[in-house]
């Protein structure tokens, strides 16, 4: 079994527990999903991918 990473470019958590799908990949939260359109730095996994 692979692990598999989020999708958002700069996020390197794991989405193994509870996986956001959009257009086809996974990402680890809501926030990663929507590209942190909505302003959010991290994804509450200690990590500034939205930055
Ligand atoms: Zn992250
Ligand atoms: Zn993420
Ligand atoms: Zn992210």
């Amino acid at each position: 079994m692979s692990e598999q990473v989020c999708a958002c470019p700069k996020c390197t958590c794991s989405v193994d527990s509870k996986p956001v799908e959009k257009e086809g990949k996974l990402y680890c939260c809501e926030s990663c999903a929507t590209g942190h359109a909505d302003g959010s730095q991290d994804c509450g996994h200690n990590c500034k991918c939205g930055k």
